[in-house]
C-alpha cells in the first residue's frame, strides 16, 4: 500500500444509526484530520448530514486522553499502562473474591464497534457474570423487547432502500429522523413524500421531522401532535376505527383477514381489548381531535404498503413494550408486515447500537440473540468459548447502577456515560461516588463519568482503528482507520484482549478486529454468512446464515421467527406515565435531542461546527404557559422535579403543546436527566425519560458552564 493510499480511508460516520460512508483524510500534524464526502457510499451515497461533516473535529482535539490515569488521594496521576492493568486485574479478582462475580457490571459501548463488544461480553461472561449492557438499555430495549417477541427479531423489519420504493405511508410515531437521522428523512423519506408517498406523524413537539416534511398544499403530511405518555390510546383509537369501519364494509380492505387468519395469533384478544374501548375519550385524553385520528387511521389501513417507524418517543416509559406491541397490532391486522415497504422499524441512535445488541452485550441474550437461559443455545455457545455463562439473566445498566454499593461494588466502563445518561443522575452521581468501590472507564476524552473513575485508559477513537459495525437497518460495515495520533493510546480492543488474558490466560488471544470477527461469527447464526472479506464496500444485512448469502433486506416473507412461526397480536391498555403533574409540579416535562448534538455531548460539544447551534441547554415552552409564568423567550428560568433542578434559557414557541416543557440531555452542566424519574418498565427495564412531573421557577441567573469549545 502506498503512503498516499495509507492516509485515506473509507469508513462510517460515527454518529447515529443510519451509517452513512465517509472518508477521512489523515493530516501531516495533529489537528489537521479531514472529513471528505465518499460519493458512491452504499447508504448515503455521498450526501451527509451536519454531524458527519464535523465528526472529525473531535478525533485530534486537545482534551484527548493520551496516558493511563490512576486516581491516587483523590487526584490522577499519568501511569503506565503495566501500572494500570495490574490495578485493574487485582481490583477485578478481589473483588470477585470478596464478594462474587455478580459484584462486577460491565457497559459496552453503541459507540464502539462490533468486536470490542463481543470480546467486552466475553470478558464478563468468563468473569462469571451476565451483568453486561450498553446504552440500547436508554433507548430502544422495550423496542427490541416487543419485536423479538412478537415478530422474531429485535431490528427493523425492513430495509430503508426497500421502503423508500415502495412505501404509501410513512407512520412515523416518537421519531424524529428530520434532526436525529437526517440523511435517512432526507434521501429516503423525503424523496419518498416528494414522488407521492404520506407522512403521518405522531409526536407531542412540531419539530425538523413536521418541516421537512411540509412540502406543498397537498394533505400528504399529517401531524397528530399528542400528550406524552399517550400513545397506546392513540393507536387503540386508530385500531377501533379500522374495526369498526372493517365491520361496516367487510369487503373494503380495512383489515387483512387472511393474513390474520394465516400467519397471526391474539386478534381475538385484541378485539376483547378494544370491546368497551372509548374512542371519543381517548382522543380527548390524547389532546387530539377525533376525526385526526380516524383519519389517519384511514389512510394507514388503505394504503398498499404502510411503514411504521417508531423512536425513543415510544420505548423511553414504563409502558414502552406495550406501545411498541401496539404498532405490531395495527401492522399485523392489516398485513402489513413481510414485504417490501411495510412493517415496524426502530431507528436507531447510535451508529453502532443495532451491533451491540446483535454481538450480546445485554445481560439476557448471548451473541445472535440467542436467549442466556435457553440451555441449548448457551452450551453451544460454551462449546465455542470453552467456559461456562451463568445460566441466569444478569442486571441492566440501570439495575447495575441502582445497585451500586448493595450488590454492586465494581464497574468497568467502555465509551460509556453513565453520570449523566442515567435516569435521576443526581442520584446516580451519588452511588458512584461514595459506594462503588471500583471503577475503569475506558474512553478518548475525561468523560464526566471518569472524573469519578480509579483508573482511566486512554482509547483510540473512531477514525483510529478498523472493526465493523451494524446500521439502522441491520447492515454490517466495516470501519478502517488511519494512523493513531496519540502514541500512548491503545484500541479497544487490544486493551480488553490484554486485560482477559491477564485474568483468565487464555481466550482473549486476538491479533486484530478481523481474528475476533471469525470468532464473533461462529457463535452468532445471524452473522455466521459473513466474512471482513464478503463485507466489501458494500456491507451485508443480516441475517446473513451461510456463505454466500446476500442478506436480508426485508424480514418475514414466509414466517415469523417465534416459537410458532406466527406474529404474535396482543391487545393493550393505557398506562399513564408513572409520575403526572399535580399542583407542586404542574407541567408535564418531556425530552429529546438535537441534530447537532449526540447523546451526552463528550463529542459533540468539543466540535466547533456542532457547538456554535446549540452552545447551552434550553427549555421549549409554550405561550399560554409562558404568560402565565411571566416569562420572555430568553429568559432564563429554573425547572424543577422532585429529583433535581436545572437552569436553562426559555425558548417561547409553540411547537410544543400547552402544559408541556421539552428539553434535551446532552449538556454536562444542565442536563435533562437531572429531572427524570428513575422508573422502569417491567420486562424491558428502560427508564421512563419521556414523562415526569415538573414545575417552573422564574426570575433566576444563567448559571450554565461555558461549552468545551467555543
Ligand atoms: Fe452521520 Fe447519521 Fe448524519 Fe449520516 S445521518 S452523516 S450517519 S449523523
Amino acid at each position: 500500500m502506498s503512503s498516499q493510499d495509507q492516509r485515506q480511508v473509507k469508513t462510517i460516520c460515527p454518529y447515529c444509526g443510519v451509517g452513512c460512508g465517509i472518508k477521512v483524510l489523515e493530516g501531516d500534524e495533529p489537528g489537521e484530520m479531514r472529513f471528505m464526502p465518499w460519493a458512491d457510499a452504499p447508504v448515503n451515497e455521498g450526501s451527509i448530514c451536519i454531524k458527519g461533516g464535523a465528526a472529525t473535529q473531535v478525533v485530534d482535539h486537545e482534551d484527548r486522553l493520551t496516558d493511563p490515569l490512576i486516581k491516587e488521594d483523590g487526584e490522577f496521576r499519568e501511569a503506565t499502562w503495566e501500572e494500570a492493568y495490574d490495578l485493574i486485574v487485582d481490583e477485578m479478582e478481589r473483588i470477585r473474591e470478596e464478594y462474587e462475580p455478580d459484584a462486577m457490571g460491565f457497559f459496552g459501548s453503541s459507540k464502539t464497534m462490533n468486536e470490542e463488544n463481543y470480546l467486552l461480553q466475553k470478558l464478563a461472561r468468563r468473569y462469571g457474570t451476565n451483568n453486561v449492557d450498553n446504552c440500547t438499555r436508554m433507548c430502544h430495549a422495550s423496542t427490541v423487547w416487543a419485536l423479538r417477541t412478537s415478530l422474531g427479531a429485535g431490528a427493523m423489519t425492513n430495509s430503508m432502500a426497500d421502503l423508500e420504493e415502495a412505501a404509501d405511508i410513512f407512520w412515523i410515531q416518537g421519531a424524529n429522523p428530520g434532526e436525529q437521522h437526517p440523511i435517512a428523512n432526507s434521501q429516503y423519506f423525503r424523496q419518498a413524500v416528494l414522488e407521492g408517498a404520506t407522512v403521518i406523524q405522531v409526536d407531542p413537539h412540531a419539530n425538523k421531522t413536521t418541516k421537512s416534511f411540509q412540502i406543498d398544499e397537498t394533505d400528504r403530511h399529517m401531524h397528530l401532535q399528542l400528550k406524552p405518555g399517550t400513545d397506546i390510546p392513540l393507536l387503540n383509537v386508530v385500531i377501533k376505527t379500522i374495526l369498526e369501519r372493517h365491520e361496516e364494509d367487510p369487503d373494503a380492505g380495512w383489515i387483512d383477514e387472511d393474513f390474520i387468519e394465516e400467519r397471526t395469533e391474539g386478534f381475538e384478544h385484541l378485539k376483547e381489548t378494544l370491546a368497551d374501548f372509548d374512542k371519543e375519550a381517548a382522543a380527548e385524553e390524547c389532546g387530539v381531535p377525533l376525526e385526526d385520528i380516524e383519519l389517519a387511521a384511514e389512510k394507514y389501513a388503505m394504503a398498499n404498503n404502510a411503514a411504521i417507524f417508531t423512536g425513543m418517543g415510544m420505548s423511553q416509559h414504563t409502558c414502552g413494550v406495550d406501545n411498541v406491541q401496539n404498532e405490531i397490532n395495527l401492522a399485523l391486522i392489516t398485513g402489513n408486515v413481510g414485504r417490501p415497504g411495510t412493517g415496524v422499524n426502530p431507528l436507531r441512535g447510535q451508529n453502532n447500537v443495532q451491533g451491540t445488541c446483535d454481538v450480546g452485550a445485554m445481560p439476557n441474550v448471548l451473541p445472535g440473540y440467542q436467549l442466556v437461559d435457553d440451555d441449548e443455545a448457551r452450551e453451544s455457545v460454551e462449546e465455542e468459548w470453552g467456559f461456562e455463562v451463568p445460566p441466569e439473566p444478569g442486571l441492566t445498566n440501570v439495575e447495575i447502577s441502582n445497585a451500586i454499593g448493595d450488590s454492586v461494588h465494581g464497574l468497568y466502563v467502555m465509551g460509556e456515560n453513565p453520570v449523566m445518561s442515567e435516569p435521576d443522575a443526581n442520584e446516580a452521581i451519588e452511588r458512584i461516588e461514595n459506594e462503588l468501590e471500583f471503577l475503569c472507564v475506558q474512553d478518548i476524552f475525561m468523560t464526566e463519568t471518569a472524573e469519578y473513575a480509579d483508573v482511566v485508559l486512554p482509547a483510540t477513537t473512531w477514525a483510529e482503528r478498523g472493526g465493523t459495525v451494524t446500521n439502522t437497518d441491520r447492515r454490517v460495515q466495516r470501519m478502517r482507520g488511519v494512523h493513531k495520533g496519540h502514541e500512548n493510546t491503545k484500541h479497544d480492543l487490544e486493551i480488553i484482549c490484554e486485560v482477559g488474558t491477564r485474568l483468565f490466560g487464555e481466550g482473549f488471544d486476538f491479533d486484530d478486529a478481523e481474528e475476533v470477527f471469525e470468532e464473533l461469527r461462529q457463535v452468532c447464526p445471524i452473522m455466521y454468512g459473513m466474512t471482513y472479506d464478503s463485507l466489501g464496500e458494500e456491507g451485508l444485512h443480516w441475517p446473513c446464515y451461510e456463505p454466500g448469502d446476500e442478506g436480508d433486506q426485508f424480514l418475514y416473507e414466509e414466517s415469523f421467527d417465534t416459537e410458532n412461526g406466527l406474529g404474535q397480536i396482543e391487545g393493550v391498555r393505557h398506562q399513564p406515565p408513572k409520575e403526572v403533574p399535580d399542583e407542586e409540579y404542574p407541567l408535564v416535562l418531556t425530552t429529546a435531542r438535537l441534530e447537532e448534538h449526540y447523546n451526552t455531548g463528550t463529542m459533540s460539544r468539543r466540535s466547533p461546527t456542532l457547538s456554535r447551534q446549540h452552545p447551552e441547554n434550553f427549555v421549549d415552552v409554550h405561550p399560554n404557559d409562558a404568560a402565565r409564568y411571566g416569562i420572555e423567550d430568553g429568559d432564563y428560568v429554573k425547572v424543577k422535579s422532585r429529583r433535581g433542578e436545572i437552569t436553562v434559557k426559555a425558548q417561547v414557541t409553540e411547537a410544543i403543546k400547552e402544559g408541556v416543557i421539552w428539553t434535551t440531555p446532552h449538556f454536562a452542566a444542565a442536563s435533562a436527566n437531572v429531572l427524570t424519574n428513575n422508573v422502569l418498565d417491567e420486562r424491558a427495564k428502560i427508564p421512563e425519560d419521556k414523562a415526569a412531573a415538573a414545575e417552573i421557577e422564574v426570575g433566576v441567573e444563567p448559571t450554565q458552564a461555558e461549552p468545551a469549545d467555543d
